[in-house]
């Protein structure tokens, strides 16, 4: 299994992604792939509005286009949406040609300049390709919520033992993790209001990790 935590060089590596905002002294940014799930999505935003946190759903254009209702949902409520193309393809198996036309498909219901490679795989050149119109959303902290051999304490564990101010962490509102984020998610509000931080959605723009002037 890859770490929880994403190691400084491979971020260092890949410095133009987005990994973390390290610079946010106060804000925990909680992010949830592959929804909008019925069942799932709207538990997990009746979780976030009892701790009064705000948060990122990277969702599939697919969910997206038909579940519309959860996403006006989640719009509604202050989230923000990001894409992570409409099939849920692996970029690094894929022809650049039809993985940015199946980004583009997911435009039309998941409207975003956040984007999220599923797997987190990706190309170096649809990096660069993608870097021109999007913002590109890796992770500072896997909770491994979606893998069948994580019990939900260990992956309530996962997070609570590495989240830190400006951690990004993934969620996934999908059927397959619905056990473990909504018995993992309360309890990591609760511990992100004991130490005085506050959830907080990925606003645009995002600012390097060196510079001083977030504004979450
Ligand atoms: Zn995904």
């Amino acid at each position: 299994m890859l770490p929880t935590r994403i190691p400084g060089l491979v971020k260092r590596l890949y410095h133009s992604l987005t990994w973390d905002l390290y610079n946010c002294t106060d804000s925990v940014f909680l992010t949830f792939d592959d929804g909008p799930t019925p069942g799932v999505t709207k538990q997990v935003l009746d979780i976030l509005k009892a701790f009064d946190a705000l948060a990122t759903f990277f969702c599939i254009g697919r969910n997206a286009e038909r579940n519309p209702e959860l996403i006006s949902m989640i719009r509604s409520a202050g989230h923000i949406i990001g894409n992570h193309t409409y099939s849920h393809l692996n970029g690094m198996k894929t022809r650049n040609r039809d993985y940015y036309n199946d980004i583009q498909l997911a435009r039309s219901f998941t409207p975003s300049e956040l984007f999220r490679p599923p797997y987190g795989m990706i190309s170096p050149s649809q990096i660069k390709h993608l870097k021109k119109q999007y913002t590109i959303i890796m992770w500072d902290i896997m909770s491994y919520d979606y893998d069948p051999a994580v019990s939900r304490e260990k992956c309530l564990d996962n997070v609570i033992t590495s989240v830190r101010p400006g951690s990004v962490v993934v969620f996934h509102d999908s059927l397959k993790a619905s056990e473990k984020v909504l018995y993992a998610l309360p309890r990591v509000l609760e511990f992100v209001k004991e130490k005085g931080w506050k959830g907080s959605p990925l606003r645009l723009p995002i600012r390097g990790r060196e510079r001083k002037d977030c504004e979450c």
